[in-house]
């Protein structure tokens, strides 16, 4: 595969929606030009439309073995459930006695319209029953005993076929007979929507009362499914109208869903084309594709079991990675799969395997891969194929190590890795291979240690800034044999080293190659806390003091300075470690705080005195020691710590303000490009991403990770026009929002990214 070869689509996220079959497609297609009439009308083409539509439920009924009940069509699962919810809660309303304690129960790792729906007509029609979720266990078995001792006072119980997160299959046999040995009488819906053309259902064999189905989850279309109703189940309509489906369902039949429907289920009688292949088939891609995945990342750990799980969904998690990183990795490499958890910084993990008791670092950075039978062999052969070019993206770019690649991508400067709001800076001199991490994160001890082996650096230090309140130092677990025996402070500063003199101060520093890093004490946020200066080394043995980077920890912060409300805290020398500060650096100088909470990676001392008053009033001296003392401490009054949330190290003075750069789309881009000269095309997503595949035009990659390296080198030709990419537009913004913050003046991006410019 080449870099630019514009890579076919490898679709595994078939439990979120599948493609409609060509037939399927076809046959609806037929209903909207030809047989496209209302099955209700009384003329030929009605009676044709109705005639697609009997035929369509006689073998949706002979898919699901409904030999009595009713079949009646939805727009898909969730007014199926709707529908069974109000029709089984108003019945159970008639009934009802409050001393009894009713519930309703439904299993834990239920979709979340099961809940949602129950709790919303629990409320609606005023019942007010207790709604308990039904533990699972490790494999995400519903727990028996508890619904054996739950069941008796249960108005409903609500369960799942086939889990759409996990795969994970319920034993409907088992589960019928602890539900019905224990109350005969109580309502059970099924949601089958993952169950269908996956798993063979009897479903008139069976008590269940209510059945949902969707059609889009099979290669139909969307806005088609059905539910079964039980014959003596009570029925309530949800939509009442016309008295289309013999008035259990009205509104005007969806014909082209129906006819689309029609196609899959003559796949499923063995009518059709042939197709779907068969459970052997799928348990043998599901093999080659689990093989693929632990050969590509021999870490991998597996969130369900495929023994209980039908074989169309793998669930996995690369420890190390974010779900949002292995996302982000497979769609580069034009492989569809979805993340168990909320891709945001605030990780929200998977309720399904936190449900199940699994590590909730395994919820949080879960990855469900799932394809339907209709997959073929050739499509398996290229997904393992680019599950390994995946893995090889990432060894050459060393978020993972492997010694047989020789083209590795060599690191040289700044990198910024962040956890949440916190940061963890790596320099590189790349000439000698020297390097020095500043506040080491216990998140990152892997991937840096990864990094350190991968390019072959040679540690000087590994120091912080200060004790942080927030987290404890990961330092001891960095330091290779060479650095245990060098002794240093408690922060990791070496106590051998050189001194320079600087503005009639003595400043320690150490040699990072051809750099110096410069220790600057700088106390107030705590009474160790230090500022740590990079300077290029033969400027500084010439007298001349330039720090690049400055690692200030959480004395100067984005839109804020360091909290002073801790133990050892000092306003007092806070005040004169700014002035300090501002006295050897540069305006322009670019700082590097220990945290950045809004996404605006570094920050000059120009651009926080226009938005930080308080700073601009300390720096100019407009205020005096005592008096900024007095408006410290009103200001960090404000910060109030909450449990369990990350401790918030200074108080916001100042909200972010937008700031101005081009939006540009996919018709505006050819002509910004045409109007600007000079413009600097540069890709945003992570080097791995860039090297899977990227756009021709885009030669330059930049990653967030290495957005102040850039910085720091573009701080001379801030007038560049620039334009960035990335994979949906997200990450380009917020970089064309800090770059613009800190006066880059020509910045656009693409909005939408790569997945709405092809
Ligand atoms: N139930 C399960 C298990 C599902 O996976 C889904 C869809 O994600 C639904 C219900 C909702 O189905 P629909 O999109 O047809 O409303």
């Amino acid at each position: 595969m080449t870099e630019q070869q514009q890579l076919s689509q490898i679709y595994l996220d078939a439990n979120a929606t599948t493609p409609v079959l060509p037939a399927a497609a076809q046959a609806a297609l037929a209903t909207m030009q030809t047989q496209f009439g209302n099955p209700s009308s009384s003329h030929i083409t009605g009676l044709q439309a109705k005639q697609i539509m009997e035929q369509t439920r006689s073998k949706a009924r002979a898919v699901i073995g409904a030999t009595s009940g009713q079949v009646i069509f939805t727009s898909g699962a969730t007014e199926g459930i709707q529908t069974a919810i109000l029709s089984a809660l108003y019945q159970a309303k008639q009934n009802y006695n409050s001393e009894n304690k009713p519930c309703i129960l439904y299993g834990a790792t239920e979709h979340k319209a099961v809940p949602e729906s129950l709790k919303h007509w629990n409320h609606i029609l005023d019942i007010h029953a207790e709604i308990k979720a039904i533990p699972v266990d490790k494999d995400g078995m519903l727990d028996m005993d508890f619904i054996a001792k739950e069941a008796p006072n249960a108005l409903m119980i609500c369960t799942m076929a086939v889990n759409n997160e996990t795969g994970a299959e319920q034993d409907l046999a088992k589960l019928e007979q602890v539900i019905r040995s224990n109350n005969p009488n109580t309502f059970w819906m099924v949601d089958c929507v993952q169950a269908l053309g996956k798993v063979e259902l009897d479903i008139a064999n069976t008590s269940i009362d209510y059945a949902p189905f969707s059609g889009h989850k099979l290669y139909a279309m969307k806005g088609i499914g059905f539910v079964y109703i039980r014959e003596q189940a009570p029925f309530t309509p949800f939509i009442a109208g016309g008295g289309q489906e013999s008035g259990l369902r009205s509104g005007t039949e969806n014909l082209p869903g129906l006819a689309s429907l029609n196609v899959i289920f003559d796949e499923l009688l063995g009518q059709g084309r042939g197709v779907f292949a068969t459970k052997e088939t799928l348990c043998d891609y599901r093999d080659q594709l689990a093989a693929a995945l632990k050969n590509a990342f021999p870490t991998i750990v597996f969130n369900n079991n495929f023994s209980c799980s039908v074989p169309t969904t793998l669930n996995f998690a690369i420890p190390g990675f974010s779900a949002k990183e292995i996302l982000d990795l497979f769609d580069a490499a034009n492989i569809r799969v979805s993340s168990g958890s909320a891709c945001s910084s605030k990780v929200t993990g998977s309720f399904v395997l936190d449900a199940m008791g699994l590590p909730r670092a395994q919820s949080e950075a879960a990855i469900r891969l799932s394809f339907g039978p209709a997959a073929t062999q050739t499509e398996i052969n290229e997904a393992c194929e680019r599950i390994a070019y995946c893995a090889k993206a990432l060894g050459h770019s060393c978020l993972v190590n492997m010694n047989d690649l020789d083209n590795k991508s060599k690191l040289d400067g700044l990198v910024q890795f962040k956890v949440g709001g916190s940061c963890c800076w790596l320099f590189v001199d790349g000439q000698s291979r020297e390097a020095v991490i500043i506040e080491p994160l216990a998140e990152l001890t892997e991937r840096l240690l990864t990094v350190i082996e991968c390019q072959g650096l040679t540690l000087k230090a590994v120091v912080d800034t200060h004790g942080h309140a927030d987290h404890a130092s990961s330092r001891a677990h960095l330091l290779s044999a060479d650095l245990q025996a060098q002794t240093t402070d408690h922060l990791g500063w070496p106590t051998h080293c050189g001194t320079v003199i600087v503005d009639n101060h003595t400043l320690p520093f150490i040699d990072v190659g051809r750099f110096a890093l410069v220790r600057i004490a700088t106390p107030g946020h705590t009474a160790d806390s230090i500022s740590l200066a990079l300077c290029h080394k033969t400027e500084l043995q010439a007298g001349k003091f330039n720090s690049l980077y400055t690692f200030c920890g959480d004395l100067i912060l984005m839109g804020t300075i360091g909290r002073t409300n801790f133990e050892t805290s000092d306003a007092t020398q806070m005040y004169h470690s700014l002035q300090l500060l501002q006295g050897l650096l540069e305006q322009d100088s670019l700082l590097c705080p220990s945290h950045d909470y809004n996404n605006e990676f570094v920050t000059t001392l120009s651009a926080e005195i226009t938005r930080n008053k308080l700073l601009a009033d300390v720096l100019s001296k407009r205020l005096t020691a005592d008096a900024f003392v007095q408006q410290k401490s009103e200001l960090d009054s404000h910060i109030h710590d909450q449990a369990n949330q990350e401790i918030m190290c200074g108080a916001l003075t100042s909200c972010s303000q937008k700031q101005h750069f081009t939006e540009l789309n996919k018709d505006t881009l050819q002509n910004h490009l045409d109007s600007n000269e000079d413009v600097l095309l540069i890709d945003i997503r992570e080097p791995h991403e860039y090297a899977l595949n990227h756009a021709q035009q885009f030669d330059n990659n930049v990653p967030l990770t290495r957005l102040a390296n850039f910085i720091g080198s573009q701080l001379l030709n801030k007038s560049q026009p620039l334009v960035l990419v990335c994979r949906s537009g997200s990450r380009s913004s917020v970089a064309a929002q800090a770059l613009a913050r800190l006066g880059f003046d020509h910045v656009a991006h693409l909005k939408g990214g790569y997945a709405l410019s092809n």
